[in-house]
């Protein structure tokens, strides 16, 4: 199998298997339980909240785990708005964010809320200006994503919340980071975001397991469940204590030799944009974007046709997010692409272990579709 996916998942190795099923097995206690057990799995998530903590570049007590990057998502912009009730219900976003935001903002537009899209040019940036520009003294709330999953194209959220320091504006900053983490340079510390958003299953943790970074500024956010108090009262529920020893494991892997694997990941995507350039019809949908996403446009031949014709022979990669696959991509109407770019639009993505043989079969496989499928007119 070819597996160029990396964006819609990675692969779980044996050593994160390995730490999940200690996890479950061995370290099973209730970490809220005062015996020698639970104190032991207590131990273990204190453990594992200061790795992934160190990792995103924060204090271990700003993080809080959830069960995955749109709980965290959906929390992150429920609590701004909650903590910022008395500045207004103006919330300014991106048209391209992942539907874990989109589809809480408009399902906000519903209770009342009052929501500005931020549209992108035709490579899918979005500027800090446009911020600046949308910014109503209502404002409560900017979420804006930190690496936009079908383009890999990178926002310049430290610029947004440099802008708001500036401003002296009320409106809270959050960042859905989850193609970001691991991926592309940033600290928590320094970005200047007031909420974080990450999760685990995109540097090697099980499907399940998210985090979220709450500013130090935002006092007293509003918990997401209420009940036994874990998570310091912010969100009840017996903690995921196996998928959180995997999110660790995880990250602790993955950000050994961070900079060798980020390395071998750009030079593989420029191998990569060199060989499909070789193919007749192939577009590239944006020059500057987060090396590890690669997305293009076979123009003229359907995606979903590719997809599966590529997947017979055993090679994985995506049309768009494969979060809301079959239906029309939000992200590609939005860049206003002409028909048959649309059409066509597919995403591979890396990760350390992907090699120039996938990149072969994948250039192989498409030169092919295109040589015995015809386009549409
Ligand atoms: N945000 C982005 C940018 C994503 O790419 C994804 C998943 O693809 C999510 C949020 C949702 O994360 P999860 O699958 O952990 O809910």
């Amino acid at each position: 199998m070819h597996y160029l996916d990396y964006a819609a998942t990675t692969p779980v190795s044996r050593e994160v298997a390995d730490a999940v099923y200690a996890a479950l097995v061995e370290g099973f206690g209730n970490p809220s339980a005062q015996y020698a057990c639970g104190r032991n799995a207590a131990a273990a998530l204190s453990r594992a909240r200061n790795t992934v903590a160190a990792a995103l570049g924060c204090e271990a007590e700003r993080l809080t785990f959830t069960s995955c990057g749109t709980e965290s998502d959906n929390w992150a912009i429920r609590a701004a708005l909650h903590h910022n009730r008395r500045v207004g219900r103006h919330i300014i976003t991106t048209a391209v964010e992942h539907h874990a935001v989109l589809m809480t903002c408009r399902a906000l537009m519903r209770e009342g809320y009052e929501v500005t899209f931020l549209k992108p040019d035709r490579q899918g940036h979005i500027g800090a200006d446009a911020v600046r520009a949308a910014l109503r003294e209502d404002t409560a709330l900017v979420s804006m994503m930190l690496v936009n999953n079908e383009l890999g194209t990178i926002y310049p959220v430290g610029e947004v919340a440099q802008l708001l320091r500036e401003l002296n504006h009320p409106a809270l900053l959050h960042t859905d980071a989850v193609q970001a983490f691991g991926k592309i340079p940033f600290s928590a510390r320094t970005l200047g975001a007031d909420f974080i958003a990450v999760s685990g299953h995109k540097l090697g943790a099980p499907k399940g397991i998210g985090a979220l970074y709450i500013a130090p500024r935002v006092k007293n956010p509003c918990p997401l469940l209420h009940g036994g108090g874990q998570e310091e009262g912010l969100r009840s529920g017996t903690e995921a204590t196996a998928q959180i020893a995997g999110f660790a494991k995880a990250v602790e892997l993955h950000f050994a030799d961070l900079a060798g694997k980020l390395a071998h990941i750009r030079e593989l995507c420029s191998y990569a944009r060199g060989e499909l350039s070789k193919i007749d019809g192939v577009v590239f949908l944006c020059d500057d974007a987060a090396p590890h996403i690669l997305a293009f446009s076979l123009a003229g031949y359907p995606s979903q046709n590719v997809v599966s014709d590529l997947d017979a022979k055993g090679i994985c990669i995506s049309a768009g997010s494969a979060c809301h696959k079959g239906k029309p991509s939000d992200v590609v109407a939005a860049m206003q692409l002409p028909k048959k770019v649309a059409a066509g639009v597919l995403r591979v993505s890396f990760g350390a272990e992907s090699t120039r043989g996938d990149v072969d079969a994948l250039c192989a496989a498409l030169d092919e579709h295109r040589q015995t499928r015809f386009p549409m007119l």
